[in-house]
């Protein structure tokens, strides 16, 4: 072989190699290592605990506690902001970079909005802290902070706040969504309990809003319409409330009973003139729950009653007297017992990396009863044993604030159902999710709407969907701290026509 002809060669295999390398980076590292160390054009440095795609940690850190909706996302970078000064940072890194934001907290969004393909993550779940103020039973926290943490840190003072039913849900997520949970009939939405919220907006600055100074739209706004859409918030101050003993109960039937009386007795409970002492779960699975350790029944009211087991059980006899309960259980609990059994009782995820897709609905008036044949025959029939329909009364203390007065707009809803369903095989989503669709669209002579917090692509006109009637004011409201659409996301809220 000539010198010439080696030479040849070897050039080959040279460009070839190089091609395989550049490639393999781009397919390995879908993310270009952005963080550069020499920074050209000036912009502000990230601070904060920082993870790229270079560190080991980046595949678990870039998961949401919702793997199915985000494992096929691939943050540019991470940064696990401990204080305002590093989520400013963040902001203004993203916007001299020209990169796309996302904010996560705890990470349960559906859908996987919290995080994103090449954005800047602003996480702020390491934010956790915490101030109580027992005189004026206020408490000052940070946006980390997570449901259990809270209820756990207020309980030993005898208090609690009003937050959901899963322990994990990041505060300020579910704040900002509205908030749905045991306290609902009786103090409101998470987001009625606001009295302050310091928020990083796209600007960089600090707005303190209040529900009388100058912000006072954006703390409107971030009722139900802030999650993710006008500014990274920092810090919230919020109302909290006196800790007392409940009744839990927890009555459960199994498929061979007359469920369709089940759900007609409960859905007429709940229909009577508000009691703002009764709150309750019913929980329809397709299958029992394959959890065996758990003996979950498939349908099962759960709830809290501020009484004792005694009147509870005189007033729910009509609906113990349904069928035969294979669960029957009214007992006098603490208040951190009775969140515990709320999610101990809720099975939640399949294993941890199940396929999912979840949608919602309000029900504005009492569901008739061809509505609850619609869904029991839903179930009976589901491919999917892991088909979910999950009640929850609405009515009380949230229907006493007018649907303009917040951006939470469903306030006078009598019911929200929530759909899920999960399955094992990637090959099985479309079936499933259409399985889910189909009878959420079912429903729809019956439903309005649906929860931010329970987000669904699939929704036609999802700015209505969520908001209703404050659409408008929504816009009106991002165009005055987010004019250039900073904050945005698959379903977020477009800044209003005329905004510069
Ligand atoms: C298992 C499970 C149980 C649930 N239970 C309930 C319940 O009992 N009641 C109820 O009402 N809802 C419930 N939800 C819905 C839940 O409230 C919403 O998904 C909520 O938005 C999750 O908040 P997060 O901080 O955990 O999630 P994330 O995914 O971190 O955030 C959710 C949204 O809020 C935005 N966001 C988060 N932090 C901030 C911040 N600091 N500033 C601005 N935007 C921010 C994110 O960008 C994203 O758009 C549940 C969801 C799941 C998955």
């Amino acid at each position: 072989m000539s010198g010439l002809f080696k030479l040849a060669i070897l050039l080959v295999l040279l460009v070839f190699a190089c091609s395989l390398v550049f490639l393999g980076f781009n397919f390995l590292e879908k993310v270009p290592n952005f963080i550069d160390s020499k920074d050209v054009r000036n912009c502000p440095k990230l601070s904060g605990r920082i993870v790229s795609n270079k560190d080991s940690s980046y595949n678990k850190d870039r998961l949401g506690a919702n793997y199915y909706a985000s494992k096929k996302k691939f943050p540019a970078v991470i940064v696990y902001c401990q204080n305002t000064q590093d989520v400013q940072n963040a902001v203004l890194y993203a916007k001299c970079k020209k990169l796309p934001i996302r904010i996560r907290s705890g990470g349960h969004n559906h859908e996987g909005y919290s995080t994103g393909d090449g954005v800047v993550l602003i996480d702020v779940s390491e934010m956790k802290g915490l101030k109580l103020d027992t005189t004026t039973n206020t408490a000052t926290i940070e946006p980390g902070i997570n449901n259990l943490e809270l209820y756990s840190q207020l309980f030993k003072q005898g208090l609690t706040h009003v937050g959901g039913t899963c322990s994990e849900v990041g505060l300020s997520g579910l704040a900002l969504s509205g908030g749905m949970g045991p306290l609902l009939r009786k103090e409101g939405l998470t987001c009625d309990t606001l009295i302050s919220v310091d928020m990083v907006a796209a600007s960089g600055e600090v707005i303190h809003a209040t529900k009388d100074n100058e912000h006072k739209d954006l703390l409107w706004a971030l009722c139900g319409g802030g999650a993710g859409n006008f500014g990274v918030v920092t810090s919230m101050e919020i109302k909290v409330y006196p800790a007392t003993d409940v009744t839990w109960f927890n009555i459960g039937w199994n498929w061979d009973q007359p469920i369709e009386q089940v759900i007609g007795a409960w859905l007429d409970f709940y229909m009577k003139p508000d009691s703002k002492n009764w709150f309750s779960h019913l929980d329809i699975w397709a299958k029992p729950f394959p959890a065996e350790k758990q003996k979950k029944q498939p349908v099962k009211a759960l709830g809290v009653f501020w009484g004792t087991p005694e009147e509870a059980r005189e007033q729910l006899s009509h609906l113990l007297s349904i069928g035969k309960p294979q669960i029957e259980k009214l007992e006098l609990v603490k208040w951190d017992e009775a969140i515990k059994l709320f999610e101990d009782s809720t099975a939640v995820f399949l294993t941890e990396i199940p396929e999912y897709k979840s949608s919602g609905a309000f029900v504005m008036d009492q569901l008739p009863p061809e509505a609850t044949k619609i869904i029991v025959n839903a179930l009976r029939e589901s491919t999917s044993p892991y088909f979910n329909v999950l009640f929850e009364p609405m009515g009380g203390a949230i229907s006493d604030i007018p649907p303009s007065n917040t951006a939470f707009f469903y306030r006078d809803a009598k019911f929200f159902i929530n759909y899920t369903s999960q399955w094992l095989n990637e090959n099985e989503d479309q079936k499933q999710k259409a399985e889910l669709e189909g009878l959420r669209d079912r429903l729809l002579p019956y439903t309005v709407g649906d929860y931010v917090g329970n987000p669904d692509p699939d929704l036609k006109d999802y700015l209505t969907a969520y908001y209703g009637d404050n659409v408008d004011q929504l816009k009106q409201v991002k165009c005055k701290y987010d004019p250039e659409n900073i904050f945005q996301f698959e379903q977020s809220i477009p800044p209003g026509s005329g905004c510069k």
